[in-house]
């Protein structure tokens, strides 16, 4: 039962766990990465188990999934557009790293 606020909404509700993501994200991260290696075989395992039933929900989530790593994020670094399951990669590359140390000087002599 909900005796903290019991006249939470499911809207509050989801707002709450968003902003439980942006305080701790950080932490929540890390013990992501820590649950995935902890559990590698697990995971690995399951894949292979359930290779028949994953292959049919990529399948059928094909459109889905195209457009949720298509989708163009904005790099304020950089002040450019990258497909979302380009990210990653574009954090590594040398033009984002000379960009962001460019921005951290210009953030300390702005003190
Ligand atoms: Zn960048």
């Amino acid at each position: 039962m909900n005796t903290i606020r019991p006249h939470r909404t499911s809207d509050e509700a989801k707002e709450q766990v968003k902003q439980y993501y942006i305080d701790n994200k950080a932490e929540i991260i890390e013990s992501q990465k820590q649950w995935n290696i902890t559990n590698k075989d697990k995971m690995k395992q399951y894949r292979f188990e359930n290779k028949d039933k994953i292959k049919q929900y990529d399948e059928l989530n094909k459109e889905r999934i195209a457009a949720q790593v298509s989708e163009r994020i904005h790099c304020e670094d950089c002040n450019c557009y990258n497909g979302k399951g380009n990210m990653a990669r574009h954090v590594k590359t040398q033009t984002h790293l000379n960009n962001l140390e460019k921005e951290n000087i210009a953030s300390k002599n702005d003190l």
